[in-house]
């Protein structure tokens, strides 16, 4: 049972302690108590197959923005799997902001994305968008995605914190720090440990890039939190060229994990074309992340 309470005096504490029902007292002045260092000083370790988010070793994320059909994603998932990546990303119900925009495949998507994990080994995360999708979506992958539109999304955060599966939970575009750890208390409260936060950039009045990457959430969470945090350069910057620089700055900065958006064709892409590298950019990008993750004393693959 979890006791919370503002401002506990010294008296409260004694009562609590005598009662003995008390397994552990933890006095933390977070918002976010379960999410903090107050409650758990070591980074958590967040495994998805052989991914271990939080390790030494950083993970990548990577795949289609959408999965779009069989070719496109087992290409994908074999080069991904070639190249050293620890998890296979593919959104297969897409919250798009413009229904009139490819909304997904839906259920045959997931079978898809089983279908590659099952050739590949490659273990699998996908978006769920609503409450009673999540037992669905957590049959055929093995890592939930909350989008940042639905950070705030209080039912999803429940549903999901009742599920076991881990769960990538982006910040909200218009979230500060501070909202975005309350978001994952919801998951936690629920009894679901494993959340990876993913910082994805924010709304700000600048249009050069689609979204403003603030890098200073890093070190900020890594302080704040004992949860492994993860950066999304694609839809941060939605620009294919400013992906690999931002990349490389996240891991400088300590990122745990990286998405990654590629498609063997960006240019035929149905969601997010201009932010998505191609294979052969892909490859040269993980070749360059390689130097910078063991400059930092951590290693990609
Ligand atoms: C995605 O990862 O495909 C996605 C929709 O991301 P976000 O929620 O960050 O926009
Ligand atoms: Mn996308």
């Amino acid at each position: 049972m979890l006791v919370t309470k503002q401002n506990l005096t010294s008296t409260d504490m004694n009562e609590l302690k005598a009662t003995g029902i008390a397994e552990r007292i933890v006095v933390s002045s977070s918002k976010a108590p379960l999410t903090s260092r107050d409650f758990q000083n070591d980074t958590s370790i967040v495994e998805v197959g052989n991914a271990r988010f939080g390790a030494e070793k950083i993970v990548i994320v990577a795949g289609p923005c959408s999965v779009e059909g069989r070719e496109q994603l087992l290409e994908t998932a074999r080069a991904a799997k070639r190249l050293g990546v620890s998890l296979l990303r593919g959104g297969v119900f897409k919250p798009r902001t413009s229904p009139y925009e490819f909304q997904g495949l839906g259920e045959a998507g997931l079978k898809l994305l089983a279908e590659a994990r099952e050739e590949t080994g490659l273990p699998v995360v996908t978006e769920v968008l609503e409450p009673q999708k999540v037992d669905l979506v957590a049959k055929y992958s093995d890592m939930l995605q909350i989008g940042t539109r639905n950070v705030q999304n209080f039912a999803l955060l429940r549903a999901v914190g009742k599920s076991r599966t881990p769960v990538i939970l982006k910040r909200g575009m218009m979230t500060t720090i501070d909202e975005w750890l309350q978001a994952a208390e919801y998951i936690l409260l629920e009894g679901n440990q494993n959340v990876v936060l993913c910082e994805r950039g924010i709304r700000t009045f600048e249009r050069a890039t689609r979204n403003t990457l603030d890098l200073a959430a890093v070190p900020i969470l890594r302080k704040a939190t004992h949860l492994p945090v993860m950066v999304d350069p694609s839809h941060a910057t939605g620009s294919r060229e400013l992906i690999t620089p931002m990349a490389k700055a996240a891991i400088a900065a300590g990122a745990d994990a990286l998405m990654i958006e590629t498609h063997p064709t960006p240019e035929t892409a149905l969601s997010d074309s201009q932010q998505q590298l191609d294979l052969t950019e892909f490859a040269d990008l993980m070749k360059e992340l390689d130097v910078i993750a063991k400059a930092v004393g951590r290693s990609v693959r």
